[in-house]
Parts: structure tokens; sequence; C-alpha cells
């Protein structure tokens, strides 16, 4: 061992993956040195379930596997990462952050756990995460709140609080999260970390837990664009038989074009997500962001995106129908939590559901499954769905101006724990900027382009069209390269 093992989680990914390639530092050494950090830093929340034995067995063959020939075809052997709880892993408990799910064991891996695991990634653990994902604080997870390592009195943002804090305060280098309506952008804005959102379809969903099937995608959390560029490259591919929405795009190797020149590059800039509603200080960060980007060769362009507003009623009538569906398979008989003492079938399937689901979960299966119901699905879901068409065409349009989209994550900086809690209608209404691309099925993300209020990461956002991933991450990397927000720590870690 040349490299002293305190300052692995000062490295990114990349870097670390350049010593286990080089040999310099072991793949056991590595993962002993972030399972010590997630012990130190266990007071943050960010971890559901860790497991010595098996991490140190993935990382032993790793290491067996990096002392072969072949190694350098595996950049990622050896690296460490951990999954948002929403992945089911054969390893490791999988909980998606409900009770109902306590403890339970999935008899497979998640395609994208497979395929990380394919490539001698190394498994540290299962992140909290908000209750089936749903949700923007990380408050809605049944096993506690995920603290932000920036100021541990506010929230991660969700619902990948635990793994946007996990990267923040270094306990691992990267981590998966899903996004259904911002849940990697919003946490990686409010922890100051960089995270992408494919294009709907591009990552397998096999194995994800399912919150609302035509909306969740699986993406990279990491400190860097070209580290997410890295783990994406891995997670996107064609899975035919296992996902049927799975595109049939190959994946690509998204590292290749992440130095492309970025002058000339035309940046919409929607009117609608710059208006009252955003705060000041998430605005100047966002203002200072482009400036630079004018700086590097790019052009703004005003663009417009006249639904935005209309996106928040869409996505919480068209998620929680979704929802109610997918939630319909918790009945206490398959798998899960059952509830131990009722009186028959319909007794038991009412009880179960009703310990084994929190307050959110089951206000969406209710709104759910009233926005489906006869008499009310004209109304509610079938308008909604066409307005979803509107807001993704309203998108093309503007992309016939612009080559990328860029505004705010989120109107605001983290919030404080237990500020929104009561008030499930202020936390539907934050997440207005990342909902419309949602919507549309367009790959977004996050970078950290400053602080904000509080001394609180800001994030902004970067909208690209369908299967535009490498372009996002080549814009994004551009400005990691010209800037040093991204690899500001928080104090304390
Ligand atoms: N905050 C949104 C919600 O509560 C988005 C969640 C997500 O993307 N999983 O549904």
């Amino acid at each position: 061992m040349t490299q002293s093992t305190t300052e692995l989680h000062d490295l990114t990914l990349a870097e670390l993956a350049g010593l286990l390639q080089a040999r310099k530092v072991s793949a056991v050494e590595t993962a002993q040195h972030f399972l010590l950090r997630a012990e130190t830093h266990s007071a943050l929340g960010a971890f559901l379930a860790r497991d010595r034995d098996c991490t140190l067995a993935q990382a032993r063959s790793a290491d067996q596997r990096l002392a072969r020939a072949d190694a350098a075809h595996h950049p990622l052997l050896g690296v460490p990462l951990a999954h948002k709880d929403i992945f089911v892993t054969r390893d490791f408990a999988s909980t998606a952050g409900s009770r109902m799910l306590a403890g339970y064991r999935s008899p497979f891996d998640a395609t994208v756990v497979e395929r990380l695991g394919r490539e001698g990634v190394v498994t540290l653990g299962k992140l909290n995460c908000d209750e089936f994902a749903m949700g923007s604080s990380n408050e809605n997870s049944a096993y506690g709140p995920v603290r932000n390592p920036w100021d541990t009195a506010r929230t991660p943002g969700g619902s990948s609080g635990g793994s946007a804090a996990a990267v923040a305060a270094r306990l691992t280098p990267a981590a998966t999260g899903t996004d259904t309506g911002g849940s990697i952008r919003q946490p990686a804005a409010f922890c100051g970390v960089t995270g992408i959102k494919p294009t709907y379809g591009r990552a397998s969903r096999y194995g994800m837990v399912a919150f609302a099937s035509s909306l969740d995608q699986a993406g990279p959390m990491a400190r860097t664009a070209q580290d997410c560029a890295m783990l994406l490259s891995v997670m996107c591919g064609p899975d035919p038989d296992r996902d049927s929405t799975s595109l049939d795009t190959p994946a690509e190797d998204f590292t290749r074009t992440l130095s492309d020149p970025i002058t000339g590059l035309r940046i919409g800039i929607p009117a609608e997500f710059f208006g009252d509603g955003l705060a000041a200080d998430v605005r100047t960060a966002i203002d200072t962001a482009l400036a630079q980007y004018q700086a590097l060769g790019a052009t703004l362009v005003p663009v417009s995106l006249p639904r935005t507003e209309l996106s928040i009623p869409v996505y919480y009538i068209i998620a929680p129908a979704e929802a109610s569906s997918n939630l319909s398979r918790f009945d206490g008989v398959k798998f899960g939590h059952r509830a131990e003492h009722y009186s028959d079938l319909a007794d038991m399937y009412r009880k179960t559901r009703a310990e084994g689901f929190g307050d959110e979960v089951k206000r969406r299966i209710m709104i759910g499954t009233y926005v489906l119901s006869h008499g009310y699905y004209d109304a509610y879901y079938l308008q909604a769905q066409k307005i979803r068409r509107m807001i993704a065409d309203d998108f093309q349009q503007a992309f016939k101006q612009c080559d990328v989209i860029a505004g705010p994550v989120a109107p605001t900086v983290a919030w404080k724990l237990g500020e929104k809690n009561n008030d499930p209608v202020a936390n539907y209404l934050a997440d207005i900027f990342t909902l419309p691309g949602s919507l549309a099925g367009l790959p977004g993300m996050s970078i950290p382009v400053g602080f904000g209020a509080h001394g609180m990461p800001v994030g902004m956002q970067l909208i690209g069209n369908y299967l535009q991933e490498g372009r996002l991450l080549n814009v994004a990397h551009r400005f990691q390269q010209a800037t040093d927000w991204h690899a500001r720590v928080p104090k304390g870690f």
C-alpha cells in the first residue's frame, strides 16, 4: 500500500478508479476505509443497511480481478458505491424506506445493481430514502430522516436523500438514486453533489421498487459529472426481457465526449423558471453560473415552457394513480409485512396496509384510487395525460431554439427538518422545476453552482433532449473544469 488510506475519501471516483487500476490501493483497503467512515458518521442517518462481510467479499473478488490482464477493460473494478434502498439486492435487505418491507430480502439483484456488480463495483450498503420514493425531504422514510451534511438541522432533500448526503459527506464516492419527479436532481442540489437522471427508458427499472412506472428512472449521484459519466455508461442499456419500457438504444461510453468544446452551445432559459417563486439567493447563484457559461463560449437563448405550473397538478395526479396500482401488491400475502392479528382475509389486508404504509404513501394511494375511479377518471386522470403530452410538446418547441435548457433545480435551498413536514402541498410545490422534465421523460441533471442562504448549496438544472445524456454530462464537465463548487466539502466531513 503506497496511498495513505486516510485520504481515500478526498478522491473522486475517477481518481480512486485510477489508483485501483494502478494497484496503488486495494479494493479491500478502500472498502474498509469507507465502511469506517460510514460508521463514524452514522448519525447522518444515510445508511439503512451495511454488511461488512458481504462488502469485503465483493472487494476481495474485485482485487482478484484487478490482478488479471483484462482489468483495464473494467475501469470501475474495486470502486465502492452504495445503492438507494429502492433497488433490490440479494446481499442486503431492501426496504424502499418502508415498514412494509422491513428486513425484506430479494432473491435477485436489480438490473442496475447487477450491471455495476458485473463491472466489479463494490457495494457499501443501502441508503435511506423516502418511503417508496415519495417525498422531497427524506422525512417520509419509516427509518428516520437523513441529515444534510452542510447543516445537520436541514433536509438533504428527497427522495434520494441518503444517496446525496452520503456522497456529500464522502461516506461513499458515489451512489445510485432514482428520479420520478426530481428525486435525483433535488437532493443533489440540496447537498452540493452532481446527479443525472437519464432519458426515461435508458436504465432498466427491473428490480427498482415501483412508485410511478411511467416516470421512474435510475441514475448516478457523485461528486463530478465525470464520475456520473463513468457510472451511467454501465447503468444504461436495453433490458428487453425484464423491462418492457427499456429503450432499444445501446449503452454508450459517456466519458468519451466529456471534454468536447461547448463554444456555440445554445442554452435555453425558460422564463417560467425565473419567476417570483424563485428565491433571490438561488437566482443569484444560477445567474452567476450562466455568466460563467457565456465566458466558456455558450449563448443564452430565452425560451418558454408555458405549462410549467401545470406540471404540479398533472404529476400529482399521474404519479399517485400509478402508485395506487403498483402498491396493491403489498397485501400481506406475497411478501413484506403481515398484520399479526386479523379476523378474515379482508381484515388482514386492511390491517397489514394500515400498519405497513406511512401517511404520505396512504395519502397517495387514496388520491390515486380517487382519480382512477369511475366518474373521475375522465375529469382528472385523462385530462392530466393530455396536459402531460402538451408539456412534452412545449419542450420540443424549446429545443428548436436551443441545445440544452438551464434553470434552478428547486426554488429555495434545503429547508429545516420538520419545516414542511405537516404540509404536503408545500412539499409538492417545491417540485415545480423538476416535474416538467420528468413528465416529458427527458434527461436532466443537477450540478453544484454555489451557495445561497444559510451557506447551503445551490444546484443548477440542465435538461437535454431525448438521449442527450452525453451532451448534458459534457456541458456539466466543462463547467466543473472551470469552477470548483463541486469540490467544496462540508465542515466536519
Ligand atoms: N418529490 C416528488 C414526489 O414526492 C418526486 C419524488 C421522486 O422523484 N421519487 O413524488
